[in-house]
Protein backbone atom coordinates (compact mmCIF):
# COMPACT_ATOMS: atom_id res chain seq x y z
CA UNK A 1 0.00 0.00 0.00
CA UNK A 2 0.75 3.16 -1.04
CA UNK A 3 1.10 5.94 2.13
CA UNK A 4 1.54 9.77 2.62
CA UNK A 5 2.74 11.45 6.03
CA UNK A 6 -0.14 14.13 5.66
CA UNK A 7 -3.54 14.80 7.93
CA UNK A 8 -5.12 14.93 4.38
CA UNK A 9 -3.64 11.47 3.83
CA UNK A 10 -4.96 10.22 7.33
CA UNK A 11 -8.35 11.44 6.85
CA UNK A 12 -8.86 10.27 3.56
CA UNK A 13 -8.16 6.73 4.45
CA UNK A 14 -10.29 6.94 7.53
CA UNK A 15 -13.24 8.33 5.42
CA UNK A 16 -12.76 4.48 2.95
CA UNK A 17 -12.52 2.32 6.27
CA UNK A 18 -15.91 0.45 6.32
CA UNK A 19 -14.66 -0.12 10.00
CA UNK A 20 -14.30 3.73 10.94
CA UNK A 21 -17.54 3.86 12.87
CA UNK A 22 -16.79 1.45 15.81
CA UNK A 23 -14.19 3.77 16.90
CA UNK A 24 -17.64 5.72 18.08
CA UNK A 25 -18.23 3.03 20.07
CA UNK A 26 -15.59 2.91 23.32
CA UNK A 27 -14.44 5.22 25.29
CA UNK A 28 -11.20 7.45 24.98
CA UNK A 29 -9.39 8.43 28.00
CA UNK A 30 -9.09 12.33 28.39
CA UNK A 31 -5.90 14.11 28.28
CA UNK A 32 -5.36 18.15 28.54
CA UNK A 33 -9.00 17.82 27.62
CA UNK A 34 -8.99 15.95 24.43
CA UNK A 35 -9.07 12.00 23.64
CA UNK A 36 -6.01 10.29 23.92
CA UNK A 37 -4.37 8.59 20.91
CA UNK A 38 -4.41 5.30 22.70
CA UNK A 39 -2.48 3.21 21.35
CA UNK A 40 -2.36 0.78 24.12
CA UNK A 41 -4.94 -1.55 23.59
CA UNK A 42 -2.57 -4.73 24.03
CA UNK A 43 -2.12 -3.70 27.21
CA UNK A 44 -5.89 -2.45 28.77
CA UNK A 45 -8.49 -2.30 25.70
CA UNK A 46 -10.77 0.12 25.97
CA UNK A 47 -14.28 0.69 26.90
CA UNK A 48 -16.99 -0.55 25.27
CA UNK A 49 -20.14 1.69 25.32
CA UNK A 50 -22.50 -0.75 26.04
CA UNK A 51 -20.29 -1.97 29.11
CA UNK A 52 -21.68 0.31 31.77
CA UNK A 53 -25.66 -0.68 30.47
CA UNK A 54 -24.99 -4.05 30.65
CA UNK A 55 -23.43 -4.49 33.64
CA UNK A 56 -26.21 -2.15 35.58
CA UNK A 57 -28.86 -4.24 34.18
CA UNK A 58 -27.02 -7.29 36.34
CA UNK A 59 -26.77 -4.63 39.63
CA UNK A 60 -30.33 -3.79 39.08
CA UNK A 61 -31.47 -7.71 38.83
CA UNK A 62 -29.99 -8.69 42.02
CA UNK A 63 -31.02 -5.48 43.47
CA UNK A 64 -34.37 -6.68 42.29
CA UNK A 65 -34.59 -10.47 42.70
CA UNK A 66 -32.02 -11.26 44.90
CA UNK A 67 -31.13 -14.99 44.57
CA UNK A 68 -34.16 -15.42 42.21
CA UNK A 69 -31.82 -13.58 39.29
CA UNK A 70 -30.58 -16.80 38.88
CA UNK A 71 -33.56 -17.84 36.82
CA UNK A 72 -35.64 -14.58 36.65
CA UNK A 73 -32.81 -11.49 36.09
CA UNK A 74 -33.60 -10.48 31.96
CA UNK A 75 -30.27 -13.10 31.31
CA UNK A 76 -30.77 -15.79 33.53
CA UNK A 77 -27.39 -16.04 35.69
CA UNK A 78 -27.85 -19.68 35.69
CA UNK A 79 -27.21 -20.26 31.96
CA UNK A 80 -25.36 -16.74 31.69
CA UNK A 81 -21.82 -18.10 30.62
CA UNK A 82 -24.15 -20.35 27.41
CA UNK A 83 -24.29 -17.54 24.82
CA UNK A 84 -20.14 -17.04 25.05
CA UNK A 85 -19.41 -20.28 23.04
CA UNK A 86 -20.94 -18.93 20.28
CA UNK A 87 -19.43 -15.83 20.53
CA UNK A 88 -15.86 -16.80 21.29
CA UNK A 89 -15.66 -19.60 19.06
CA UNK A 90 -15.03 -17.69 15.82
CA UNK A 91 -12.70 -15.39 17.20
CA UNK A 92 -10.11 -18.51 17.79
CA UNK A 93 -11.27 -20.65 14.89
CA UNK A 94 -13.15 -22.83 17.14
CA UNK A 95 -16.14 -24.97 17.53
CA UNK A 96 -18.91 -23.74 20.26
CA UNK A 97 -17.58 -26.98 22.25
CA UNK A 98 -14.53 -25.81 22.27
CA UNK A 99 -14.38 -22.32 24.40
CA UNK A 100 -15.14 -21.37 27.75
CA UNK A 101 -15.57 -18.03 28.96
CA UNK A 102 -13.90 -19.11 32.14
CA UNK A 103 -11.14 -17.82 35.31
CA UNK A 104 -8.29 -15.67 34.63
CA UNK A 105 -5.25 -16.67 32.51
CA UNK A 106 -2.61 -17.96 34.64
CA UNK A 107 -5.19 -20.03 36.86
CA UNK A 108 -6.45 -21.30 33.50
CA UNK A 109 -2.95 -22.22 32.38
CA UNK A 110 -2.43 -24.09 35.39
CA UNK A 111 -6.07 -25.86 35.23
CA UNK A 112 -4.99 -27.28 31.53
CA UNK A 113 -1.71 -27.73 32.32
CA UNK A 114 -3.14 -30.72 34.70
CA UNK A 115 -4.86 -32.22 32.23
CA UNK A 116 -2.37 -31.59 29.02
CA UNK A 117 1.28 -31.69 30.81
CA UNK A 118 1.86 -34.99 32.09
CA UNK A 119 5.06 -35.81 32.09
CA UNK A 120 7.36 -39.57 32.23
CA UNK A 121 10.71 -40.08 33.14
CA UNK A 122 11.38 -39.99 29.63
CA UNK A 123 8.89 -37.26 27.94
CA UNK A 124 8.88 -34.31 30.40
CA UNK A 125 10.43 -31.36 28.43
CA UNK A 126 8.60 -28.23 27.89
CA UNK A 127 9.23 -25.99 24.84
CA UNK A 128 8.67 -21.95 25.10
CA UNK A 129 9.94 -18.78 23.88
CA UNK A 130 12.15 -16.77 25.54
CA UNK A 131 11.26 -13.84 27.11
CA UNK A 132 8.05 -15.32 27.24
CA UNK A 133 5.37 -13.28 29.94
CA UNK A 134 6.74 -14.13 33.32
CA UNK A 135 3.64 -15.29 34.51
CA UNK A 136 3.64 -17.94 31.61
CA UNK A 137 7.13 -18.88 32.65
CA UNK A 138 6.35 -19.18 36.71
CA UNK A 139 3.45 -21.26 35.58
CA UNK A 140 5.19 -23.30 33.51
CA UNK A 141 8.21 -23.94 36.09
CA UNK A 142 6.03 -24.65 39.03
CA UNK A 143 3.82 -27.13 37.02
CA UNK A 144 7.71 -29.04 36.44
CA UNK A 145 8.37 -28.96 39.84
CA UNK A 146 4.89 -29.82 40.92
CA UNK A 147 6.04 -32.93 38.89
CA UNK A 148 9.20 -33.97 40.45
CA UNK A 149 11.06 -32.07 37.88
CA UNK A 150 14.07 -29.38 37.74
CA UNK A 151 12.53 -26.60 35.79
CA UNK A 152 16.02 -25.68 34.66
CA UNK A 153 15.96 -29.57 32.51
CA UNK A 154 12.48 -29.16 32.02
CA UNK A 155 11.54 -26.04 30.62
CA UNK A 156 13.39 -25.21 26.98
CA UNK A 157 12.91 -21.71 26.29
CA UNK A 158 13.73 -20.87 22.47
CA UNK A 159 15.71 -17.39 21.66
CA UNK A 160 16.70 -15.28 18.88
CA UNK A 161 20.30 -15.93 17.39
CA UNK A 162 23.38 -14.27 18.55
CA UNK A 163 22.44 -10.40 17.28
CA UNK A 164 18.88 -11.13 15.77
CA UNK A 165 15.55 -9.83 17.82
CA UNK A 166 12.94 -12.63 15.95
CA UNK A 167 12.81 -16.25 16.50
CA UNK A 168 13.14 -18.03 13.21
CA UNK A 169 10.73 -20.54 12.13
CA UNK A 170 13.29 -23.05 11.20
CA UNK A 171 15.01 -22.67 14.51
CA UNK A 172 11.98 -23.34 16.59
CA UNK A 173 10.55 -26.71 14.28
CA UNK A 174 14.47 -28.14 14.58
CA UNK A 175 14.16 -27.24 18.44
CA UNK A 176 10.93 -29.34 18.28
CA UNK A 177 12.33 -32.40 16.36
CA UNK A 178 15.54 -32.18 18.10
CA UNK A 179 13.47 -32.66 21.82
CA UNK A 180 11.62 -35.31 19.96
CA UNK A 181 10.45 -38.38 22.73
CA UNK A 182 11.87 -35.96 25.43
CA UNK A 183 9.03 -33.51 24.17
CA UNK A 184 6.05 -33.35 26.33
CA UNK A 185 4.12 -30.20 25.67
CA UNK A 186 4.58 -27.07 23.92
CA UNK A 187 3.37 -24.14 25.23
CA UNK A 188 3.80 -20.96 24.19
CA UNK A 189 2.61 -17.23 23.14
CA UNK A 190 0.58 -16.99 20.39
CA UNK A 191 1.97 -13.44 19.86
CA UNK A 192 4.92 -12.55 21.35
CA UNK A 193 3.85 -9.74 24.17
CA UNK A 194 7.62 -8.05 23.77
CA UNK A 195 8.57 -8.14 20.47
CA UNK A 196 4.97 -8.76 18.79
CA UNK A 197 6.28 -11.64 16.42
CA UNK A 198 3.89 -14.19 15.32
CA UNK A 199 4.72 -17.87 15.63
CA UNK A 200 3.78 -20.06 12.87
CA UNK A 201 1.56 -21.77 15.17
CA UNK A 202 0.10 -24.30 12.69
CA UNK A 203 3.34 -25.61 11.85
CA UNK A 204 4.81 -25.43 15.37
CA UNK A 205 1.40 -27.74 16.16
CA UNK A 206 2.15 -29.90 13.22
CA UNK A 207 5.50 -30.50 13.79
CA UNK A 208 5.44 -31.04 17.71
CA UNK A 209 2.68 -33.53 17.02
CA UNK A 210 4.62 -35.72 15.33
CA UNK A 211 6.88 -36.44 17.98
CA UNK A 212 4.02 -36.75 20.05
CA UNK A 213 3.79 -33.70 22.12
CA UNK A 214 1.05 -31.78 23.74
CA UNK A 215 0.60 -27.74 21.92
CA UNK A 216 -1.08 -25.13 23.86
CA UNK A 217 -1.14 -21.58 23.16
CA UNK A 218 -1.19 -18.58 25.72
CA UNK A 219 -3.13 -16.46 23.04
CA UNK A 220 -3.39 -13.57 25.22
CA UNK A 221 -1.62 -11.41 22.94
CA UNK A 222 -3.22 -13.18 19.91
CA UNK A 223 -7.12 -13.14 20.98
CA UNK A 224 -8.89 -10.70 19.20
CA UNK A 225 -5.79 -9.43 17.29
CA UNK A 226 -4.94 -11.99 14.40
CA UNK A 227 -6.84 -14.98 12.96
CA UNK A 228 -6.17 -18.20 14.74
CA UNK A 229 -7.54 -21.32 13.63
CA UNK A 230 -7.65 -23.70 16.33
CA UNK A 231 -9.61 -26.25 15.28
CA UNK A 232 -8.36 -26.71 12.13
CA UNK A 233 -4.47 -26.82 12.95
CA UNK A 234 -5.75 -29.52 15.56
CA UNK A 235 -4.46 -27.43 18.30
CA UNK A 236 -4.94 -29.21 21.95
CA UNK A 237 -5.63 -26.51 23.97
CA UNK A 238 -5.25 -22.65 24.85
CA UNK A 239 -6.03 -20.28 27.19
CA UNK A 240 -6.28 -16.35 26.85
CA UNK A 241 -6.88 -12.89 28.51
CA UNK A 242 -10.02 -10.75 27.79
CA UNK A 243 -8.71 -7.27 28.88
CA UNK A 244 -6.74 -6.92 25.96
CA UNK A 245 -7.49 -6.59 22.42
CA UNK A 246 -10.88 -8.30 23.92
CA UNK A 247 -12.02 -4.71 25.65
CA UNK A 248 -13.28 -6.76 28.76
CA UNK A 249 -11.95 -4.34 31.70
CA UNK A 250 -9.25 -5.15 34.20
CA UNK A 251 -8.87 -8.61 35.09
CA UNK A 252 -12.17 -9.46 33.42
CA UNK A 253 -13.24 -13.22 32.96
CA UNK A 254 -10.99 -15.15 30.42
CA UNK A 255 -11.19 -17.79 27.99
CA UNK A 256 -10.09 -21.27 27.58
CA UNK A 257 -10.20 -23.76 24.05
CA UNK A 258 -10.05 -27.61 24.19
CA UNK A 259 -10.10 -29.18 21.26
CA UNK A 260 -13.16 -31.79 20.40
CA UNK A 261 -10.62 -34.67 20.28
CA UNK A 262 -9.99 -34.52 23.86
CA UNK A 263 -13.70 -34.06 25.12
CA UNK A 264 -14.61 -37.45 25.98
CA UNK A 265 -11.39 -38.98 26.81
CA UNK A 266 -12.06 -40.01 30.71
CA UNK A 267 -8.51 -41.19 30.92
CA UNK A 268 -7.49 -37.52 31.11
CA UNK A 269 -6.71 -35.79 34.83
CA UNK A 270 -8.65 -32.71 35.31
CA UNK A 271 -9.41 -30.92 38.10
CA UNK A 272 -13.20 -30.57 38.61
CA UNK A 273 -15.79 -28.16 40.00
CA UNK A 274 -19.54 -28.09 39.80
CA UNK A 275 -19.80 -25.98 36.92
CA UNK A 276 -18.06 -29.01 34.84
CA UNK A 277 -21.14 -31.49 35.48
CA UNK A 278 -23.38 -31.94 32.89
CA UNK A 279 -26.04 -28.77 33.13
CA UNK A 280 -29.24 -31.14 33.26
CA UNK A 281 -27.81 -33.09 36.49
CA UNK A 282 -26.01 -30.01 37.94
CA UNK A 283 -28.47 -29.55 40.05
CA UNK A 284 -29.19 -32.40 41.40
CA UNK A 285 -26.20 -32.20 43.47
CA UNK A 286 -25.43 -35.51 43.40
CA UNK A 287 -21.93 -37.11 44.49
CA UNK A 288 -20.85 -38.43 41.61
CA UNK A 289 -19.39 -35.95 38.93
CA UNK A 290 -20.70 -35.86 35.53
CA UNK A 291 -18.71 -34.42 33.28
CA UNK A 292 -20.00 -32.51 29.94
CA UNK A 293 -17.95 -33.65 26.92
CA UNK A 294 -17.07 -30.37 25.79
CA UNK A 295 -14.50 -27.83 26.86
CA UNK A 296 -17.15 -27.11 29.53
CA UNK A 297 -16.02 -30.06 31.70
CA UNK A 298 -13.09 -27.65 32.58
CA UNK A 299 -15.66 -24.98 34.08
CA UNK A 300 -15.28 -24.49 37.28
CA UNK A 301 -17.04 -22.37 39.57
CA UNK A 302 -20.27 -20.52 38.26
CA UNK A 303 -19.96 -17.49 35.98
CA UNK A 304 -18.63 -14.45 37.23
CA UNK A 305 -21.76 -12.33 35.88
CA UNK A 306 -20.32 -8.70 36.39
CA UNK A 307 -17.24 -9.15 34.47
CA UNK A 308 -19.04 -11.09 31.60
CA UNK A 309 -21.44 -8.67 31.13
CA UNK A 310 -18.55 -6.34 30.05
CA UNK A 311 -16.99 -9.13 27.88
CA UNK A 312 -20.44 -9.75 26.22
CA UNK A 313 -20.76 -5.83 25.15
CA UNK A 314 -17.31 -6.34 23.78
CA UNK A 315 -17.50 -9.74 22.09
CA UNK A 316 -20.85 -8.03 20.60
CA UNK A 317 -18.83 -5.62 18.40
CA UNK A 318 -16.46 -8.51 17.70
CA UNK A 319 -18.53 -10.42 16.01
CA UNK A 320 -20.19 -7.57 14.24
CA UNK A 321 -16.99 -6.24 12.95
CA UNK A 322 -15.64 -9.87 12.01
CA UNK A 323 -12.28 -10.73 12.20
CA UNK A 324 -11.51 -10.81 8.72
CA UNK A 325 -12.53 -7.14 8.21
CA UNK A 326 -10.67 -6.13 11.53
CA UNK A 327 -6.93 -7.87 10.33
CA UNK A 328 -7.47 -6.50 7.12
CA UNK A 329 -7.37 -2.94 8.61
CA UNK A 330 -4.74 -4.18 10.76
CA UNK A 331 -2.50 -4.86 7.88
CA UNK A 332 -2.88 -1.25 6.77
CA UNK A 333 -2.78 0.72 9.60
CA UNK A 334 0.19 -0.90 11.33
CA UNK A 335 1.71 -0.39 8.18
CA UNK A 336 1.05 2.62 8.05
CA UNK A 337 2.53 3.07 11.53
CA UNK A 338 5.75 0.70 10.18
CA UNK A 339 5.98 3.43 7.76
CA UNK A 340 6.22 6.52 9.76
CA UNK A 341 8.72 4.92 11.76
CA UNK A 342 10.64 4.41 8.72
CA UNK A 343 10.11 7.79 7.64
CA UNK A 344 11.41 9.33 10.67
CA UNK A 345 14.19 7.67 10.28
CA UNK A 346 15.03 8.88 6.89
CA UNK A 347 14.53 11.99 7.34
CA UNK A 348 16.90 12.03 10.23
CA UNK A 349 19.61 10.42 8.36
CA UNK A 350 20.35 7.68 11.04
CA UNK A 351 18.21 4.72 12.72
CA UNK A 352 16.72 6.72 15.55
CA UNK A 353 14.33 3.78 16.15
CA UNK A 354 14.67 0.27 15.24
CA UNK A 355 11.36 -1.48 14.13
CA UNK A 356 12.13 -5.35 15.97
CA UNK A 357 8.71 -7.04 15.37
CA UNK A 358 9.06 -8.70 12.16
CA UNK A 359 8.41 -6.44 9.08
CA UNK A 360 6.55 -9.65 7.57
CA UNK A 361 2.42 -8.78 8.12
CA UNK A 362 2.19 -12.57 8.08
CA UNK A 363 4.28 -12.63 11.20
CA UNK A 364 2.90 -9.99 13.62
CA UNK A 365 -0.60 -8.71 14.64
CA UNK A 366 -1.01 -4.54 15.07
CA UNK A 367 1.19 -4.44 17.43
CA UNK A 368 5.10 -2.75 16.16
CA UNK A 369 7.86 -2.80 18.98
CA UNK A 370 10.33 0.22 18.71
CA UNK A 371 13.64 0.20 20.23
CA UNK A 372 14.05 4.02 20.99
CA UNK A 373 18.11 4.51 20.35
CA UNK A 374 18.70 7.85 22.24
CA UNK A 375 16.42 8.96 25.15
CA UNK A 376 13.71 6.15 24.98
CA UNK A 377 12.02 6.79 28.47
CA UNK A 378 12.09 10.53 27.86
CA UNK A 379 10.68 10.50 24.60
CA UNK A 380 8.18 8.30 26.12
CA UNK A 381 7.35 10.43 29.00
CA UNK A 382 6.63 13.01 26.66
CA UNK A 383 4.50 11.52 24.19
CA UNK A 384 2.22 10.46 27.67
CA UNK A 385 2.32 14.17 28.65
CA UNK A 386 1.15 15.25 24.58
CA UNK A 387 -1.87 12.51 24.88
CA UNK A 388 -0.82 10.17 23.11
CA UNK A 389 -0.70 6.77 25.44
CA UNK A 390 1.98 3.94 24.55
CA UNK A 391 3.32 1.55 26.71
CA UNK A 392 7.03 1.05 27.91
CA UNK A 393 9.26 -1.67 28.59
CA UNK A 394 12.90 -1.75 30.23
CA UNK A 395 15.43 -0.73 29.06
CA UNK A 396 14.66 0.92 25.89
CA UNK A 397 11.62 -0.38 24.20
CA UNK A 398 8.19 1.79 23.25
CA UNK A 399 5.49 -0.48 22.07
CA UNK A 400 2.49 0.33 20.52
CA UNK A 401 -1.01 -1.16 18.88
CA UNK A 402 -2.50 0.52 16.53
CA UNK A 403 -5.96 -1.39 17.11
CA UNK A 404 -8.35 -1.72 13.99
CA UNK A 405 -11.61 -1.77 15.67
CA UNK A 406 -10.85 1.50 17.34
CA UNK A 407 -7.83 3.40 16.15
CA UNK A 408 -7.85 5.22 12.80
CA UNK A 409 -5.19 6.84 10.36
CA UNK A 410 -5.72 9.70 12.05
CA UNK A 411 -4.26 8.56 15.27
CA UNK A 412 -1.10 7.42 13.74
CA UNK A 413 -0.67 10.53 11.97
CA UNK A 414 -0.73 12.10 15.07
CA UNK A 415 1.45 9.62 16.99
CA UNK A 416 4.33 10.05 14.00
CA UNK A 417 3.60 14.22 13.93
CA UNK A 418 3.77 14.31 18.23
CA UNK A 419 7.06 12.11 18.07
CA UNK A 420 9.09 13.41 15.63
CA UNK A 421 8.07 17.27 17.18
CA UNK A 422 9.42 15.39 20.72
CA UNK A 423 12.94 14.02 18.07
C1 LIG B 1 -1.18 -10.37 29.94
C2 LIG B 1 -0.58 -11.71 30.00
C3 LIG B 1 -0.69 -12.50 31.16
C4 LIG B 1 -1.38 -12.01 32.41
O1 LIG B 1 -1.88 -13.05 33.15
P1 LIG B 1 -3.14 -12.88 34.13
O2 LIG B 1 -3.30 -14.22 34.70
O3 LIG B 1 -4.30 -12.41 33.31
O4 LIG B 1 -2.79 -11.84 35.15
C5 LIG B 1 -0.13 -13.77 31.13
N1 LIG B 1 0.51 -14.23 30.04
C6 LIG B 1 0.63 -13.49 28.90
C7 LIG B 1 1.33 -14.04 27.71
C8 LIG B 1 0.11 -12.20 28.87
O5 LIG B 1 0.25 -11.46 27.76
Amino acid sequence: MHYEFSEDFATSQDQYDSLSLYRNRFHFPLINGKKAVYLTGNSLGLQPDKAEQYILQELEDWKRYGVEGHFQAKNPWFSYHEPFAQLLAPLVGAKPSEVVAMGSLTNNLHVLMVSFYRPTQKRFKILSEQKAFPSDLYALDSQARFHGFDPAEAVVEIGPREGETIIRKEDILQKINELGDSLAMVMMGGVNFYSGQLFPLEEITTTAHKTGAIVGFDLAHAAGNVQVDLHDWGVDFAAWCSYKYLNSGPGSVAGIFVHEKHHADESLPRFNGWWGNKADSRFKMERNFQPFHSAEAWQLSNAPVFSMAIHRASLEIYNEAGMKALTEKSQKLTGYAEAVIQKINSDAGAELIQIITPADPAERGCQLSLVMKKNGKGVFDTLTKNGVLTDWREPDVIRIAPVPLYNSFRDVFDFYSTLKTIL
